[in-house]
């Protein structure tokens, strides 16, 4: 069987290392530059990297355990701590070299094809054809496939198969991330990382050299979700500065050398639905990700499970 995979984030790369092991041939399509989606890293200026999305994880699950095991044994992930506050004895992870690079370690084996921004699924018979245009990164093309799992926060999903099949409405908090290198470690205690219930602007922030992710100092800070809503609009220079006037406190006295900022529109999904995947005509059309699995990085992971055995499924029985 061939599949086509949309999204080369935690649930579209689950998915696809799942579906090739059984033995179909399996093509991941995203359109970021580099895979990861929400778990993604960036290089600033000066040689600092900063995780911008996701920024640890935790392991609930016997299913999660037993991967996050191996990731361990091979150094991709490391436990960073057990609580920020305080010590709950419940372990967050950390990617060793950033979360990006723990995606590129999951598409090794794979045909992951970035930068490609799907723009339709339509049917062609019994099949599909997934197509995208040309953009000044790549050419347009197209790929039949069989059936096709879409991994995107579900409006983006529903967009895409518009006419095709119905999705249901789903909510996201968006999310504005802050990233800023400095020539100096800021203002935050160990074990680098802060989550605030009652800051008026952020929600976290992390100590990116704590964290084992950079060597130079950066750090990464998250709005909440009611700030990201009300300034959503806000011209970017002057959302810039206000919201580094709002970190100095853990900047302390460090010099900036650079700031990147990042609006994350599907950062969380509202609720969970209740299935782990939706399978929609006849099967041949799955649909996953943190909506689906929980809004974290192991829901995502255990979402893109469950689709890969819809898949099985489906070709035992096709
Ligand atoms: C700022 C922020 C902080 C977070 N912090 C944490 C945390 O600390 N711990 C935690 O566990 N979780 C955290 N999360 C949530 C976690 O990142 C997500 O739950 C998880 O990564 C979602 O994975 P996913 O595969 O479902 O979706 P995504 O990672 O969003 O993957 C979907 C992919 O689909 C691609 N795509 C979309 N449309 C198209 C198209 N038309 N064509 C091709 N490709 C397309 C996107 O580029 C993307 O790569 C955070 C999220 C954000 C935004």
């Amino acid at each position: 069987m061939r599949v086509v995979v949309i999204g080369a984030g935690m649930a579209g790369l689950t998915a696809a290392r799942l579906i090739g092991a059984g033995g179909h041939d399996v093509t991941v399509l995203d359109k970021g530059r580099r895979p990861g989606g929400r778990m993604a890293t960036r290089q600033l200026d000066g040689g600092a990297s900063a995780d911008h999305g996701a920024q640890f994880f935790t392991v609930r699950t016997e299913e999660f355990a037993a991967v996050v095991a191996g990731w361990l044994a091979d150094g991709t992930v490391r436990e960073w701590c057990r609580g920020f506050s305080s010590d709950d004895g419940h372990p967050r992870f950390a990617a060793a070299h950033g979360m990006a690079e723990l995606a590129a370690r999951m598409c090794v084996g794979l045909d992951v094809r970035a930068s490609v921004h799907v723009d339709s699924v339509r049917s062609a018979g019994r099949r599909w054809m997934v197509s995208w245009p040309a953009t000044p990164r790549g050419p347009g093309g197209a790929i039949e496939a069989d059936i096709v799992v879409l991994t995107p926060p579900i409006p983006q999903s529903a967009a895409l198969v518009a006419g095709v099949v119905a999705l249901p409405e789903w909510n996201y908090e968006p999310m504005i991330s802050l990233l800023v290198a400095l020539d100096d470690r800021p203002a935050v205690s160990h074990p680098g990382g802060i989550q605030f219930d009652d800051d008026p602007t952020w929600s976290w922030i992390g100590d990116n050299v704590a964290k084992g992710v950079s060597a130079l100092p950066a750090v990464t800070l998250h709005t909440r979700a009611d700030v990201a809503v009300a300034r959503w609009d806000e011209d970017d220079e002057v959302l810039r500065e206000d919201l580094l006037l709002a970190a100095a406190p853990w900047l302390g006295a460090a010099k900036i050398i650079d700031v990147h900022m990042h609006r994350w529109r599907y950062a969380t999904p509202v609720g969970s639905h209740p299935a782990r995947c939706l399978s929609k005509a006849d099967g041949r059309l799955v649909f996953a990700g943190d909506a689906f699995g929980g809004p974290r990085i192991e829901g995502a992971f255990l979402s893109g499970r469950a689709a890969a055995a819809a898949v099985l499924h489906a070709g035992e029985t096709s």
